[in-house]
């Protein structure tokens, strides 16, 4: 959930150090013109493939996971055959 707090990130380019995950995007597409890729559920945007689905995992995956064992309390009321 934290993967970016109190961390310091290197440009994996360049290796210049920035403390906000958001500089970092900022930095590799202006001064890389790297592709970034966006998550489709929140928008936050990611240098590598991999750091998106970490997050997506991470950040939505698990909500998915509360929404179903919130469905389950709709089982008792014949909304879900499981
Ligand atoms: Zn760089
Ligand atoms: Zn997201």
């Amino acid at each position: 959930m934290n993967l970016f707090r109190n961390t310091k990130i290197d440009c994996t380019e360049c290796n210049e150090k920035f403390t906000n995950h958001e500089d970092l995007v900022t930095h590799v597409r202006k001064i890389h013109h790297h592709t970034i890729v966006k998550c489709t559920e929140c928008g936050q945007e990611f240098i590598h493939e991999k750091h998106r689905l970490e997050h997506f995992r991470k950040e939505h995956k698990e909500k998915k996971a509360r929404d179903r064992t919130e469905k389950k309390l709709f089982k008792h009321r014949g909304f879900f055959k499981t």
